[in-house]
C-alpha cells in the first residue's frame, strides 16, 4: 500500500502496516500491534481485578466474613485457595486445592484463547 510502511509486531511476529500500531510510547511501550495491545490490556485488566479481589478476600478471611472450605473437587483441606468465578464479586469464592485451582485456570485460559480468535 502506498504511504504505509510495514512494521513487525514483536508479539505476533506479523508484518503489519504502521497504522496498526499505536505510536504513543506510554500506551504502547512494547511497540506491538493494536490487536495484541488489546489482548495484553485485557490480560492486565483481569490481573488487576484478580489482585483486587484477592485483597478483599484475605480481609474477609481475617475478619471471619469468609471461611475457608475444603476443595470442591476433591475435598482436600490443606493448601486450599479461593477462586473467583466472577471478579466483580470478590466474596463469591469457590474453594479449590492447588491442583484443581491450576486446572480451573488452565480451563479458563483455554476458553479465553478460543474466544480471542
Ligand atoms: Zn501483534
Ligand atoms: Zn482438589
Ligand atoms: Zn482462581
Amino acid at each position: 500500500m502506498k504511504g504505509f510502511k510495514d512494521k513487525n509486531c514483536k508479539n505476533c511476529k506479523q508484518d503489519l502496516p504502521v497504522y496498526m500500531f499505536k505510536q504513543n510510547k506510554e500506551v504502547n511501550p512494547d511497540n506491538i500491534c493494536n490487536k495484541c495491545l488489546r489482548t495484553v490490556k485485557r490480560r492486565e485488566y483481569r490481573y488487576a481485578k484478580d489482585v483486587a479481589s484477592r485483597q478483599i478476600m484475605s480481609i474477609a478471611l481475617r475478619s471471619g466474613h469468609l471461611i475457608k472450605q475444603p476443595c470442591e473437587e476433591c475435598g482436600q483441606v490443606s493448601s486450599v485457595d479461593g477462586h473467583h468465578p466472577d471478579y466483580e464479586k470478590p466474596l463469591d469464592v469457590i474453594w479449590l486445592c492447588k491442583v484443581h485451582h491450576a486446572r480451573e485456570h488452565a480451563r479458563l485460559r483455554k476458553l479465553l484463547a478460543e474466544s480471542d480468535v
